[in-house]
């Protein structure tokens, strides 16, 4: 049975038990006040009957209000009484009666009057009494509070349901990590990790050492005790820290930062203790702690606002459990974080994440691989080409990629097919890329014809130029923010060059010089392009150092310190303004005079796209004629995609 299923019975039982003690003093408390169970109230001429035969052995007026009825021993033996006393709520030495006298004054003085007139012998006497039920009714919004309290810090803990046990108050402090062991076994491997190489190799070392740490220490090496695995999001680090769990066959513990965070002070240091002592105690074991910036931001920057003080104080728990547990532990502490430049200097000294292992997005080869360990479980159709989809997602993410896969088997099912069509892919990469397609946007006609010019616009501009990347289709049917799009196959450069990064922002510029050429207005369409291009040229005055005005200077500062003050003089910033508008304004004309020289292509290329409002490269050959330096490149898609 897994651990997660033995809790869930208890569970339930610890969120009720909470709640007895309360109910336990209630119902016992209101017992203890009932001690009238066994009396009887009496009515004005049955207490008058009593006290004229001189039955009454003592009159206890309680609080003021009503009185308690002795009736003496001897009297005992007579009928109403004797039938009281055996009544099972009777006990000896309480009050058989209570009677209530009304006026308390008149009650006395008639009391007087019988006593001297009958010569009654009973003895009066008052008492001050407070019922303890009253004090639980002042007491009531205090345990009410209690119970609220309880009630939201059971709430706070709950869910902890895995190696720390139930939701109950007292699990607060301990770790929220899931625990993947013997019985929830880690089933993923390195098979099921595609690409990243180099990745793997570094954390096979990692399974090594889990695996026969003997091998290491004999020669009297250190095991490491962390890794940090650095990259973007959804490239595959938790699946990478898994597969090391699963090589090594040892428990892997995975919780995310944010975990340790909680409302409460002194809560993240001591689910960071109690994460370590539950490892220690599975050991060897893996801890994976995805998400790590969330508390191993550098300490002590924001003082400014005041800080975040429980932030530090898990930080440091964890900084010393890293230090505390000897090398002998076989516990290795795997984490995870897209920023690694934000994270403290002290967490990856040495004796801590001593190793940094860099998960990036994935090359077109590798992009390939992942494509063929998500296709595995679909039905494909046979003309899926792998080859062309790994190029037509660059940027992807191995996360994309498997929702892409997804993706396309709903298209296909969406369209009752039998198996998956490399369309279907296709369609899933614009859904994911461009958004969903919105066919009944309300678009005018002229609009329509400034849209389908501005996309022309890009489609002429880039076919054009040497270094703008390669045209795949152009479209002006609606998704998501956009109006009309050009896709392109860009190349994957591990470095740029100015003229590439020229011919670019210029085909980006192409849609609206080419508004400006046929209609002389231009328009708001531009947004995203204008957005675009300012940014790269920014980049190029300001980072890479591509100006000639600026010169060999970069501003851009790798550690992420941003200052408020601007690292150059204001005369600089003119400068910087100036340049970066001469660039954008530069490839602006030029745009503008290539869409002139083709005027009548493009003009074409906007008709056939109204028509169409889809178009592909092949569309583009026709009216162009065959592009010069797609040549080679062409022929080596080809010769790939016949290959398959
Ligand atoms: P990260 O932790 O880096 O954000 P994940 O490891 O959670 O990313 O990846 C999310 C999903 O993406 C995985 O479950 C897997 O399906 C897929 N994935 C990511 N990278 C790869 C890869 N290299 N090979 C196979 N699948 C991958």
């Amino acid at each position: 049975m897994s651990d997660k299923k033995k809790n869930t019975p208890k569970l339930s039982f610890n969120s009720l038990w909470i709640y007895v003690p309360i109910a336990v003093i209630f119902i016992g408390l209101s017992f203890l006040n009932s001690g009238d169970m066994g009396t009887s109230k009496l009515s004005d001429n049955e207490f008058m009957k009593i006290l004229r035969e001189n039955d009454i052995e003592k009159i206890m007026v309680v609080n003021k209000s009503y009185a308690e009825i002795y009736i003496k021993d001897e009297a005992m033996t007579k009928e109403p009484f004797k039938k009281q006393v055996n009544s099972p709520f009777y006990r000896k030495g309480s009050p058989l009666y209570t009677y209530n006298f009304g006026d308390l004054q008149n009650f006395e003085k008639e009391l007087k009057e019988k006593q001297d007139s009958l010569n009654l012998d009973f003895d009066k006497r008052n008492e001050a009494r407070t019922s303890i039920m009253d004090s639980i009714i002042g007491f009531l919004p205090i345990i009410l509070l209690i119970a609220i309290w309880l009630y939201f810090m059971r709430r706070m803990s709950g869910g902890g349901a895995g190696a720390g046990g139930g939701g109950q108050i007292f699990n607060i402090g301990k770790s929220k990590a899931k625990l993947f062991d013997k019985d929830t076994k880690v089933k993923t491997t390195f098979k099921n990790v595609a690409g990243l190489e180099g990745a793997k190799e570094e954390v096979q070392e990692i399974v090594d050492f889990l695996k026969s740490p003997e091998k290491y220490t004999k020669l009297g090496g250190k095991i490491p005790k962390g890794a940090l695995l650095v990259g973007p999001p959804g490239t595959g680090k938790t699946l990478l820290a898994k597969a090391v769990a699963g090589e090594a066959g040892v428990p892997f513990f995975s919780l995310s930062g944010s975990d340790f965070v909680e409302m409460f002070v002194g809560v993240g240091a001591s689910r960071v203790r109690d994460l370590f002592k539950q490892a220690q105690q599975k050991s060897p074991s893996i801890i994976f702690i995805d998400e790590i910036d969330a508390i191993g931001r550098a300490r002590g920057k924001n003082s400014m606002t005041g800080g975040n003080d429980e932030r530090e104080n898990t930080l440091n728990q964890l900084l010393t459990e890293m230090d505390g547990f000897g090398t002998d532990t076989n516990v290795i502490v795997l984490a995870a974080t897209n920023r690694a430049d934000v994270l403290d200097k002290a967490l990856m000294r040495a004796g801590r994440f001593d190793r940094q292992i860099y998960v990036d997005l994935p090359d077109l080869h590798e992009r390939r691989e992942i494509f063929e360990v998500h296709i595995k479980p679909l039905k494909l159709a046979e003309d899926v080409k792998l080859e062309f989809l790994s190029q037509q997602t660059p940027g992807f993410s191995g996360a994309d990629i498997a929702n892409l896969c997804n993706e396309a088997a709903l298209i296909a099912a969406r369209n009752n097919k039998e198996a998956i069509h490399h369309q279907d892919f296709l369609d899933a990469v614009d859904r994911i890329v461009g958004g969903l397609e919105k066919k009944n946007k309300v678009i005018t006609p002229k609009e329509k014809e400034v849209i389908a010019f501005h996309e022309a616009g890009h489609a002429t501009v880039s076919w054009m130029l040497e270094h703008a990347a390669p045209l795949v289709k152009v479209t002006i049917v609606p998704r998501g923010q956009s109006l009309g799009a050009a896709w392109y196959l860009p190349e994957e450069r591990k470095i740029v060059q100015s003229e590439q990064m020229l011919d670019e922002m210029c085909a980006t510029m192409g849609g609206r010089a080419a508004e400006k050429l046929i209609f002389d207005k231009i328009s708001t369409g531009a947004l995203s392009d204008l957005e675009k291009v300012t940014k790269q040229a920014r980049a190029m005055v300001t980072v890479y150092g591509l100006n000639e005005k600026i010169g060999n200077v970069t501003y851009y500062d790798s550690t992420g310190n941003d200052s408020f003050v601007k690292p150059y003089s204001g005369d600089t910033a003119k400068i910087i303004d100036e340049e970066i508008s001469k660039i954008i304004e530069g490839q602006y004309n030029r745009a503008i005079s290539i869409l002139d020289t083709h005027k009548d292509k493009l003009s074409i290329l906007a008709e056939r796209l109204l028509e169409k409002e889809v178009i592909f490269k092949d569309d583009l050959v026709k009216i162009f004629g065959e592009r010069p330096f797609d040549k080679e490149k062409n022929q080596e898609i080809l010769k790939s995609s016949e290959e398959e």
